[in-house]
């Protein structure tokens, strides 16, 4: 069974015609890339995908398994998704002042929890758990009490998401640029802290520019957006053959 039918998708920002059309299926336990120029439609995709409402979807669909069943993401609100498992890590995390980090973590968790019917978790047993999944991004303990991503630097902000990610465990994992601006260090950090969360049950999204992310991610499918349409779908040799050569011989 899929995780994820996108079929036909058309989307406006603006009244700009920005998706044109995208077609994209994800199975369970896979990694797929998705890599192309600037402006060709990659954030938006993913924000269409987690809901973000700036974005007007005009045509297709957004198939997504929720209990066995194909279910139309589209029809679901944003919070709804996210209950489902559905994750964005943003390519420009925000901030939010007078929020710590804990308790957005801890009330995002909660809130996911009461959906699936789970008990949810109080201050001193969440605190054992976030200490675990903070040893994944290598995050030290004072970040718990922060404003979120406040003060932080881009490196950490991107950690932070994946810290984001390990409490959430989601199901369909969108990570927007996670990559970008990270020194190598914090990128090993970041590669090391996803492919601990990989696991058959879930799959991930991971939109980069970057042949290198995909050193330590291995992709099952690589695909190429360009102006609002995936023109060209391999495997992990297509991102060496894009470093190599860019992507003016696919975009004619
Ligand atoms: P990518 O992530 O591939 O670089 P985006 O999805 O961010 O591309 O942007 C696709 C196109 O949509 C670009 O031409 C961009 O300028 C335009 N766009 C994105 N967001 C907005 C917005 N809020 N208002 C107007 N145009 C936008
Ligand atoms: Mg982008």
């Amino acid at each position: 069974m899929n995780l994820l039918e996108i079929k036909n998708l058309t989307a406006n920002i603006e009244d700009k015609q920005v998706l044109k059309g995208i077609n994209l299926t994800i199975k369970p336990g896979e990694v797929h890339a998705i890599m192309g120029p600037n402006g060709s439609g990659k954030s938006t995709l993913s924000k269409v995908i987690a809901g973000h409402p700036a974005y007007a979807v005009t045509g297709g669909e957004v198939l997504y398994d929720i209990n066995f069943q194909m279910k139309n993401l589209l029809d679901l609100e944003t919070d709804e998704r996210a209950k489902e498992g559905v994750f964005l890590a943003m390519q420009y995390p925000i901030e939010v002042p007078g929020v710590s980090n804990f308790k957005f973590l801890q009330t995002s968790l909660n809130s996911i929890l009461r959906h699936q019917g789970s008990t949810e978790m109080e201050d001193p047993e969440f605190r054992v758990f976030l200490k675990e999944k903070m040893k994944i991004v290598q995050m030290r303990e004072d970040f718990l009490d922060r404003a979120v991503n406040v003060g932080f630097s881009g490196g950490e902000k991107k950690r932070n998401e994946i810290l984001q990610m390990a409490v959430l465990s989601p199901r369909l994992a969108i990570l927007d640029e996670t990559d970008s601006g990270l020194d190598i260090d914090a990128l090993r950090i970041v590669a090391d802290g996803v492919n601990k969360l990989r696991n058959k049950n879930n799959a991930i999204l991971l939109i980069t520019h970057y042949q290198r992310l995909l050193d330590y991610i291995k992709p099952d499918y690589v695909h190429v957006l360009a102006n609002g349409q995936i023109i060209e779908t391999g495997d992990a040799s297509l991102a060496l053959k894009l470093e190599e050569r860019g992507y003016d011989w696919l975009v004619q």
